[in-house]
């Protein structure tokens, strides 16, 4: 997982916030953060990078999230 180049934006649909982190977008998205980027990699500002891996952490959690979805 890397570092975010500065003027990065996060990725999260409705945060402008600078990024911090990147990560495999479908990893955000199974931890149910939106997303609108379009790439294998999503930005992630400070605070839904602590989000993310808070809903991550836990497996359960994680497949609960997937199972949401279909
Ligand atoms: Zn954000």
């Amino acid at each position: 997982m890397g570092i975010v180049a500065k003027g990065a934006k996060c990725n999260v649909e409705g945060c402008d916030q600078d990024g911090a982190r990147s990560l495999n977008t479908t990893k955000v998205e199974n931890a149910g953060l939106r997303v609108n980027s379009k790439g294998k990699k999503t930005i992630l500002c400070k605070d839904h990078y602590k989000e993310w891996k808070k809903e991550s952490k836990d497996d359960r959690e994680l497949e609960r999230a997937r199972f949401n979805k279909f």
